[in-house]
């Protein structure tokens, strides 16, 4: 059993915020679908003016993201590309450095190189799980991204390690923490400044909401993320927000029962004759595996019955993903091979389905494949 000496655990409050908390004492919170809200009073601006600013039902969702990752606060936006570019407006310098690592989300590479592009800052892609190159990569930045595992080949980086580089350069760090998840990784506790998800994936988990959060370590970060929010019309819709509520309730179970699967997923895919390599971390619901050719992967992904063929990962259904025409189209051939990302590769996001069924899928589409 757990010390709660503390206060109830960061799950825990997940579970249970905003419960009970308004007039009928509701167990869920209500949903407040309302753009406006009456003044009491000419000159009385009350707690909640306008939805674009505050509304209720994203308040508690922020604040349960903002406790599950051990953060200040947070942000709740339409989209994790909107938590993304609140963090760039909140901490970027200006004309400045922006570091982030070359196997970064498609969506994150494009960002900031739309940016740079527009003389907003210079921007540096590297290799951050390789120490040595990150502290080449680091010095004059003043904002550091990092994302672990990476996509679609689940390298991991040492966030603690780039952290540390990235501070002694005089850099802010921001993790996005969306496939990790706070079930296996605090990026707070290893020194990061923020924290950012796409919630659209395991923190909502059902594959039917667009959303994003972006979490603040301190109160003046917070103040920061919430104007550029507020000023860019970023911020989510109360009723994504309760999705996002919705799916945290069950989000450690989730993660927990994806993880386990994927686990013997990728124990069972080593064994199999066609299958060249198998990337898993050891942790997290993603398995990548590689099939010899473009080919093999087409008619093994033709083959599944259970298991769809579609972009995105975290539901509570298991998808796989083709890399080279899907998520990594537009990267030009050679940087996808030197990246290690053939014709072959997949990307399996394990949901909570019964792990024999995924496998007797998994193995049928296997033995599809003419050797
Ligand atoms: N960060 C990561 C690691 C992602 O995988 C994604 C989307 O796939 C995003 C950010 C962007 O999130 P969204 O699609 O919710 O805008």
């Amino acid at each position: 059993m757990s010390d709660t000496s503390q206060g109830p655990s960061r799950f825990t409050r997940a579970v249970r915020a905003g419960a009970a908390t308004e007039t009928y004492r509701d167990l869920v919170p209500p949903i407040h679908l309302t753009s406006t809200y009456a003044f009491t009073e000419l000159g009385q601006t009350p707690q909640f003016d306008y939805s674009r600013s505050h509304n209720p039902t994203r308040e508690v969702f922020a604040h349960a993201v903002a406790a599950l990752e051990g953060g200040y606060d947070a942000v709740v936006t339409a989209s994790g590309m909107g938590a993304l570019t609140a963090c760039v407006e909140a901490m970027a310098p200006e004309r400045g450095l922006v570091v982030a690592p070359r196997d970064c989300y498609g969506g994150t590479y494009r960002l900031l190189s739309a940016y740079a592009a527009k003389g907003r800052f210079d921007v540096r892609f590297a290799d951050l799980t390789n120490l040595d190159e990150a502290a080449k990569a680091v010095v004059g930045a003043g904002l550091v991204f990092v994302e672990s595992p990476s996509n679609p080949l689940l390298r991991l980086t040492d966030i603690a390690a780039v952290t540390t580089l990235a501070h002694a350069a005089g850099a802010q760090v921001v993790a996005d923490n969306t496939f990790a998840t706070p079930v296996y990784c605090r990026p707070f506790e290893l020194g990061v400044d923020a924290v950012v998800h796409s919630a659209t994936k395991y923190l909502a988990g059902h594959s039917d909401v667009i959303l994003g959060v972006a979490v603040s370590g301190t109160p003046e970060l917070q103040a920061k993320l919430y104007d550029w929010c507020n000023t860019l019309g970023l911020t989510a819709g109360a009723f994504d927000a309760y999705l996002g509520l919705r799916g945290v309730r069950t989000f450690k179970l989730r993660v927990e029962q994806a993880s386990a699967n994927a686990a013997a997923l990728a124990e069972s895919l080593r064994g199999h004759r066609l299958v060249e390599e198998v990337f898993y971390p050891g942790f997290g619901a993603m398995v990548s595996f590689r099939l010899p050719s473009f080919e093999a992967a087409r008619v093994f992904t033709s083959a599944l019955h259970q298991i769809n063929l579609a972009e995105s990962l975290g539901g509570v259904e298991s998808i796989i993903a083709h890399p080279v025409t899907m998520s990594h189209a537009d990267v030009p051939e050679a940087a996808r091979l030197a990246a290690g990302i053939t014709d072959g590769t997949l990307r399996l996001s394990v949901g909570v389905e019964d792990v024999d069924d995924l496998w007797s899928d998994i193995r049928q589409a296997l033995d599809a494949i003419p050797s």
